[in-house]
């Protein structure tokens, strides 16, 4: 014989019901079946909230409507679908027992509390429905069945509420049970009686548990757990995308999973089938083809070493500490014997080794009856101060890893750690299994599913994502899109998953998500969206959306954005940009930015700040780390006014250049700010704090293209139409110099500690002869690099060289790269 299980998923309409009618039908013709069934989905909620209305005394006749609606509509439909279901029979025994629960929930309401027992009996009126519905159902087609009343012949004692079977007891009730092989037997799960013959509960979820001490109470073959999805995943497969399907788990491995919240199996559920080794099979009631996950003393050939990661929340951490503790024999015991005689059940410990602390964990709806019965307990030894006041916190979570492999592997725990701190989570406490089956850390509730995530990304997945959030969608915003999109499919073969979420500009904030589609038209949805870009909004939606490795990435110049850096830090987020203005802050920003990064593990990378997609900050950076120092620095760093110098000494007049240099987008939107030497001041700065060097913008040196005489005042076009007053003075610049064989070149020097901008004129034995054309060249001397020195040279400005240098300073905020 088999038992088979339906959990609520497995009955939440007539459709499934019709579905579960077949599955059983299959299996009793094979083998025989017991069928344990619990609640319609949704109903023992339903009941546990009705409770709670009446017990705080509100009004719970509303939802009491609803639940009759739900319970009724599914006995109309299958009505429908099946001749001769006796839907009088159902609908006089709903009737009944809706009518005797409004009595209870009156008398709760009267009452202010509902006493344990009544709730225990409140709480299994789903199951009994359900039992009935099925078995009309299969009266229906003639099938003899029997329904087995738990509160006969299952034995439990504990809590009304959360009771544990009594194995001997209950296969000694069992004995009695007349049954003939052609009947289907059907039992509601959940339910129990206690020595008193009262009817008790098995903790929510408890069916799995029914239907293991049945298949142990009948001594049957197997014992199959049918649900919603394909079996035991090695993480919640509807919170982790990419959960691989397990193929067999030992009792001790499924044991420790559910113990530590896999939902899929309540924890209790093992006992009994692993003491009458009864082999167990998760399946799926919406995909009954697929093998489903076999549960027994075989382990599975292919997952050998960490079978999965499982999260329990809504728990509470105590820490019982004080000089008291140390080397005083029985106050662990003391501790524990109170939290037990409580029935309250420890869900973690760990002692610190020098027994000056005891922490553990309980599930929080304990917790205020904990910690009063702590206080009462060592009443004495904290008003003498042998024990510091007990400390108690609230809204934890636990994360596990499981697998009986995991002994005879190496690293796991620091892999499981490193894991956790790239998600920025922060570890309240440590413990092990002593059977090395499990490694848990007990965290903060509000990161659990974001450590569930990266846990699982770095054992199980070779997956690793990026979670971009673009601030500035112009030119250099707009072709790194267009850049994303083209990659993403190649990245994804790759195993990066490198999705945009959010694309805000001044006005709108545009999330999405499932990602933003870019080959959509996310312009016209992000005019259309009513939100605006904030730290907090973002922060939320990674939060809700359970992201891993979120990055903000600024195309703006904007110094509103830049100054925001250090909270999107503080939230999170990694920074990438090419906006010049956090780097060119004053130095104490500056310094601030980078203890930021590094106390909050984050990236912040802008390597298109200086040669735009030349990669200059990085070299610099390498030399420095080698321990190379900076002697002297000579470079043309703007694109634009490498073009614009080029066309004078063809002959173009310095209107004329400027003119041609914007038309094909190589200035700023206002050229004043690449004219004014501001640009390369702020990018002279950047390089020079890199090799060390502390100063701020107004220390350095400038000499504008734009002399002081000149009237740079009003509008772009205004100015534009000024700027032929200043030809005749830069043509006899170039003429002069060309009469010694040389031209001009706007440079940014770093010597003797000293940051200059200027207009240089050099001839054609230096190397920034031949830059010109929008061409960056940046020459550093070095104690390594000398008398010749390191040179990087290439197209330092243009939205597709730029964008392409973020796009390469986001890849390496995976962890991976980091050490790039
Ligand atoms: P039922 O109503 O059938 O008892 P439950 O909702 O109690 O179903 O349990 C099934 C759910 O357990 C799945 O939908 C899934 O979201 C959750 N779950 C949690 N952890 C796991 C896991 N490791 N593998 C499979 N499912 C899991
Ligand atoms: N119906 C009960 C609950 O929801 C038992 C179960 O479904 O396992 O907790
Ligand atoms: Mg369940």
């Amino acid at each position: 014989m088999k038992v088979l299980k339906f959990g609520g998923s497995s009955l939440a309409d007539a459709k499934r019901y019709l579905n579960v009618q077949k599955i059983v039908a299959e299996a009793h013709q094979q083998s025989g079946a017991a069928v344990v069934l619990s609640a319609p989905k949704g109903v023992t909620n339903a009941l546990s909230l009705l409770v709670e209305q009446a017990a705080e005394g509100q009004d719970y006749l509303e939802l009491l409507a609803k639940l009759k609606m739900t319970l009724t509509g599914i006995v109309a439909d299958l009505d429908n679908s099946i001749d001769g279901f006796n839907t009088e029979y159902l609908n006089t025994f709903i009737e009944q027992k809706l009518s005797e629960l409004e009595h209870q929930l009156a008398g709760i309401k009267l009452l202010r509390c509902s006493p344990d027992p009544v709730t225990a009996q409140i709480l299994s009126l789903g199951e009994y429905v359900s039992v009935n519905i099925f078995s009309q159902m299969l009266s229906a087609v003639s099938q003899s069945n029997k329904l087995i009343e738990p509160a006969t012949y299952v034995v439990a004692e504990g809590d009304y509420l959360d009771s544990l079977a009594d194995m001997d007891a209950s296969i000694e009730e069992f004995k009695h049970l007349k049954y003939s092989d052609d009947d289907v037997l059907i039992m509601p799960g959940f339910v129990a009686h206690n020595a008193g013959g009262e009817k008790v509960t098995l903790g929510r979820n408890g069916s799995d548990y029914s239907a293991a001490i049945l298949a142990a109470c009948l001594k049957a073959d197997c014992c199959e757990i049918w649900t919603d999805v394909d079996g035991v995943y090695n993480a919640d497969p509807n919170q982790v995308e990419g959960a691989v399907l397990l193929d067999k788990l030992t009792y001790q491995e499924a044991m420790e999973l559910s113990y530590f919240g896999a939902k899929v199996l309540h924890p209790k559920t093992i006992g009994p089938i692993a003491q009458h080794h009864i082999p167990c099979l998760i399946k799926n009631t919406l995909n009954p083809v697929a093998p489903g996950t076999l549960i027994s003393n075989e382990s599975s050939e292919i997952w050998t070493s960490v079978k999965g990661i499982s999260h329990l929340e809504n728990l509470t951490m105590f820490n019982v500490a004080g000089p008291g503790l140390k080397g005083m024999v029985g106050m662990a015991s003391r501790i524990f014997k109170v939290i037990s005689n409580a029935n309250i059940s420890i869900v973690l410990i760990t002692q610190s080794s020098s027994e000056y602390s005891i922490s553990f964990c309980i599930h929080s709806k304990d917790a205020q009856r904990a910690q009063a019965l702590l206080n009462q307990e060592f009443e004495l030894e904290l008003v003498n101060q042998l024990l510091e006041p007990i400390e108690m916190r609230d809204d934890l979570a636990i994360i596990s890893l499981v697998g009986d492999g995991m002994r005879k592997h190496q690293g796991l725990a620091a892999r499981f750690f490193s894991s956790l701190s790239q998600a920025r989570v922060n570890i309240v406490a440590i413990a092990q299994g002593s059977s090395e089956r499990s490694i848990s850390a007990v965290i903060e509730s509000r990161k659990a599913k974001e450590a569930v995530k990266v846990v699982h990304q770095n054992f199980f997945s070779d997956m690793h994502t990026i979670d971009a959030f673009l601030v500035g969608c112009g030119t250099v915003g707009g072709e790194l899109l267009k850049q994303i999109a083209k990659q993403q499919e190649l990245l994804l073969k790759r195993n990066i998953r490198l999705r945009v979420y959010g694309i805000a500009n001044s006005k709108h904030l545009l999330l999405d998500a499932a990602g933003i589609d870019l080959n959509d038209d996310w312009k016209a949805r992000l005019v259309e969206s009513e939100q605006r870009f904030s730290i907090q909004g973002l922060q939320q939606f990674v939060q809700t959306n359970s992201l891993v490795n979120p990055v903000v990435i600024d195309c703006t110049t904007s110094h509103v954005i830049a100054e925001q850096y250090i909270e999107i830090m503080l939230a999170g987020f990694h920074v990438v940009t090419p906006n010049k203005k956090s780097n060119t802050s004053s130095m104490a920003f500056y310094n601030s930015l980078r203890e930021t990064a590094l106390a909050t593990n984050r990236q912040f990378l802008y390597e298109t700040t200086v040669g735009a997609g030349l990669p200059v900050i990085e070299n610099l950076q390498k030399l420095i780390y080698a321990g190379d120092k900076l002697s002297r620095f000579e470079g043309i760093l703007s694109g634009s006014l490498s073009f614009i110098f080029g066309k004078l000494e063809e002959g173009l007049s310095l209107s004329e250049a400027t003119k041609v240099a914007r038309q094909n987008g190589f200035t700023e939107p206002d050229p004043r700010d690449d004219l004014s030497g501001m640009d390369v001041a702020r990018k002279l700065l950047i390089m020079a704090r890199e090799a060390g060097i502390k100063m701020e913008l107004k220390d350095i040196e400038i000499e504008s293209v734009l002399p002081d005489y000149f009237d740079s005042t009003g509008s772009i076009d205004e100015f534009m139409q000024k700027l032929p007053q200043l030809d005749k003075a830069f043509q006899d610049k170039v003429a002069n110099a060309a009469k010694d064989g040389q031209v001009l070149r706007y440079v940014g020097q770093i010597a003797d500690g000293k940051c200059r901008v200027f207009i240089d004129k050099v001839d054609s034995s230096q190397p920034l002869y031949v830059i010109k054309d929008g061409e960056n060249a940046l020459a550093i001397y070095s104690h390594y690099y000398q008398p010749l020195p390191f040179v990087i040279r290439g197209y330092g400005a243009g939205a597709a060289v730029t964008a392409a240098g973020v796009f390469a300073d986001v890849m390496r905020t995976l962890p991976w790269k980091q050490e790039l």
